[in-house]
C-alpha cells in the first residue's frame, strides 16, 4: 500500500475536502419515506454515484481506495487509515458527493439530500470523532434546503453547507439568498465544490465542448463566474457573516481576478453600490478554497508567490481530495512556507472557518 510521502508533514492537519461515497442506493433506502421507496423502486432508479471514477481510468482514484465492492470512497475503514491514521491529519470534512443537485425533481432531490445527511450521520459520524461532514441539500429547492440546514444545525458534526459549482443560475441570485441566509445564522460557511448538473447550462461560457478536457479547464472559468456574481449581487453585503469555501476549484486564478475585479470596480462600481470597498478586499474577508488539486506548476515555490499576490496566507485550506489521485509522490508543501504561513493552511485556517466539535 503506498503511504501519502509526506505524511510526516501532515500532522495536526485538518482535511478539509474528503470524499466518502454511498456504497449503493439501497442503503439510502431506510431514510427515505414509503412514498420515495416506491418511487425508485418503481421506476427501477439506479444510484446517483456520479461516474468521477470510471473503473478503467486508473489515475481516477487512489489504488487502495478501489476494491472493497462499492465506488471508491465508500469503505470507511480505508479512508479513516489513509486520510487520518496514516497521515496524522487530525481531521476531515466529508463532502458525499452524490449527484442529488443534478435531479430534475426538486422534492425527489431534497429527500435524496435528507435520506444522504441521515446516513452520513449514522454509518460515517458515528463511527469516529474524527469526522465531521457537510450538509446536502437541493438547490433545486431552496426552501427544502434551508429546511435541511435547520434540521442538521444543532448537529455540530455538520459543518458546512454543501452547494455545486454548476447551477441553473449564478449564485449571488437572490434565489439562492435564504440558503446563505440560514448557514451564516448557525455560523456554517457554504462549500461551493466542483460538479453538478448545471440545469441544463454548459460548463463552458461558450457552449458545448467535445472533450473532457475542455470541461475540465473550464471548472476554474465557472468558479471566477461564481464567485463575480456572490460578490455583484451583493451576497457579501447582505450576509456579511457568510463564509464561502470554493473546493476543488484550484486557486492559481484567484490573483488576476483580484486584480481584474478591483481595476474595473474603480470604473463601473457606481451600477453596484453595495460592492463598497476594493473587491479584493471583500473576498479575502469572505473567501476560502482548499488546496487540491494544486494547479501550480512543478516548482512548488510558485505556491508562494501565489499566497504572495493573493495577499494573505489566510485564504487556502489543506485538503488531500480523497480518493481522487493527484497528492501522492510529491508533498504539496513547499519548504520556502513560512512555519506561520503552513500552520495556517494545515490547520488554522480551517479552525477559524468552521465550528468543529469537540
Ligand atoms: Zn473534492
Amino acid at each position: 500500500m503506498k503511504t501519502l510521502a509526506f505524511s510526516g508533514r501532515l500532522a495536526g492537519a485538518i482535511d478539509c475536502d474528503v470524499h466518502n461515497a454511498v456504497p449503493s442506493v439501497k442503503v439510502l433506502y431506510p431514510y427515505l419515506s414509503e412514498y420515495w421507496q416506491d418511487f425508485m423502486a418503481e421506476a427501477g432508479h439506479p444510484s446517483l454515484e456520479p461516474n468521477y471514477y470510471p473503473v478503467n481510468s486508473a489515475i481516477a482514484a487512489r489504488p487502495e481506495a478501489r476494491g472493497a465492492g462499492g465506488p471508491p470512497g465508500a469503505d470507511p475503514d480505508a479512508l479513516i487509515s489513509l486520510v487520518l491514521d496514516q497521515t496524522g491529519a487530525k481531521r476531515a470534512i466529508l463532502n458525499c458527493l452524490y449527484g442529488v443537485q443534478a435531479l430534475y425533481n426538486e422534492y425527489w432531490a431534497g429527500a435524496m439530500a435528507t435520506a444522504v445527511n441521515d446516513w452520513l450521520a449514522d454509518q460515517w459520524l458515528d463511527r469516529d470523532p474524527r469526522l465531521s461532514a457537510s450538509i446536502i441539500v437541493a438547490p433545486q429547492n431552496p426552501a427544502a434546503a434551508v429546511e435541511e440546514i435547520e434540521r442538521r444545525a444543532a448537529d455540530s458534526r455538520f459543518v458546512q453547507v454543501l452547494l455545486p459549482a454548476r447551477t441553473q443560475m449564478p449564485l449571488g441570485r437572490r434565489y439562492y439568498w435564504p440558503i446563505y441566509e440560514a448557514a451564516a445564522r448557525h455560523k456554517l460557511p457554504v462549500c461551493i465544490h466542483a460538479g453538478g448538473g448545471g440545469g441544463g447550462n454548459p460548463p463552458t461560457p461558450v457552449g458545448w465542448p467535445t472533450y473532457y478536457v475542455e470541461e475540465y479547464l473550464a471548472v476554474a472559468q465557472g468558479f471566477q463566474g461564481q464567485l463575480v456574481s456572490l460578490l455583484a449581487e451583493g451576497v457579501f453585503a447582505k450576509v456579511p457573516d457568510l463564509k464561502v469555501v470554493f473546493a476543488e476549484s484550484g486557486f492559481t486564478w484567484l490573483p488576476s481576478l483580484l486584480w481584474r475585479l478591483d481595476k474595473n470596480w474603480k470604473g463601473l462600481r457606481r451600477e453596484v453600490p453595495w460592492v463598497d470597498r476594493l473587491p479584493s478586499e471583500i473576498i479575502r474577508e469572505h473567501l476560502k478554497i482548499t488546496l487540491q488539486p494544486l494547479d501550480e506548476p512543478d516548482e512548488l515555490r510558485r505556491l508562494v508567490e501565489t499566497i504572495d499576490h493573493i495577499q494573505s496566507d489566510q485564504v487556502l485550506l489543506f485538503s488531500s481530495d480523497y480518493p481522487h489521485w493527484q497528492f501522492d509522490e510529491e508533498g504539496p508543501l513547499p519548504m520556502a512556507l513560512s512555519p506561520e504561513a503552513e500552520r495556517n493552511l494545515l490547520f488554522a485556517n480551517a479552525e477559524r472557518t468552521y465550528r468543529f466539535h469537540a
